[in-house]
């Protein structure tokens, strides 16, 4: 998978990539992701790359100019399955988008700053729009890490374990079961018996009936 970034602040993603499965997937070679610093694209002598918002209102709009020419640039090199623009009011982000997100070959995400972009890179430049929550950040920077990691671990041959990220949470709509490592007790908190038990039928039945329970308890929406 090639992953393609424009952003204002390419620093931002240092920790995020160098670190742990996004690390590995690179290293790898199955995903390769490549920043591209909007600012690197303005054609002013300045190279500045926002405005005051016409007809005025507090904090500045990222131009369309900029943005413009770097897409253009990159769509000479590769077509793209999904231009993403991360905004609050965008498509909420959850696994089953994922999922879908992780079997796409060049996906491009737009990182916005400030009061955001430009209305008109929203009409005509994206294909989706994603949202992390109902909140405000700063930038569209650590959204973008919260989903490429998502997307990455479930790229096959990322995890050592592949069959580790289909048996987690919002897989199969159900929450994953409570898991335990040694010691067997720690202060008289004792691990499940069945857990020790050596039955594998019976520690897989425990787990789904745990699943099903907390998904019952903490996300009951999942079951509908
Ligand atoms: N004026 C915008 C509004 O009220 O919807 C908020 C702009 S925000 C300060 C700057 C940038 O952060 C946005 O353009 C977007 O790229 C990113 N952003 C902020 N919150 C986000 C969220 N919940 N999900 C995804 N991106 C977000």
């Amino acid at each position: 998978m090639q992953i393609d970034i424009l952003t204002l602040f390419p620093n931002m993603f240092e920790g995020p990539f160098s670190e742990s499965i996004i690390k590995r997937g690179q290293e790898k070679g199955i995903v390769k992701i490549d920043m591209h610093n909007i600012r690197d694209y303005s054609t002013s002598k300045q190279k500045s790359v926002d405005e005051y918002a016409f007809g005025g209102g507090a904090g500045m709009v990222m131009q369309i100019e900029p943005i413009d020419l770097c897409i253009q640039k990159l769509k000479e090199q590769r077509t793209y399955d999904e231009i993403i623009y991360l905004s609050p009011d965008g498509e909420l982000f959850d696994q089953k988008m994922a999922n879908h997100l992780s079997t796409k070959k060049n996906l491009l995400f737009l990182c916005g700053h400030y009061k955001g972009v430009d209305e008109r890179v929203r009409e005509h430049l994206i294909t989706k729009e994603i949202s992390i929550g109902d909140y405000v950040l700063t930038g569209g920077e650590l959204a973008t890490a919260v989903i490429v990691d998502a997307i990455v671990r479930l790229i096959p041959g990322v995890l050592n374990d592949e069959t580790s990220a289909l048996s987690d949470s919002f897989q199969d709509n159900l929450i994953s079961p409570p898991v335990y490592t040694r010691p067997a007790d720690y202060k008289g908190w004792k691990v499940p018996e069945i857990l020790l038990s050596g039955h594998q039928a019976k520690i897989e039945e425990w787990k789904n009936e745990q699943s099903v329970e907390r998904t019952k308890q903490r996300r009951p929406n999942l079951l509908k």
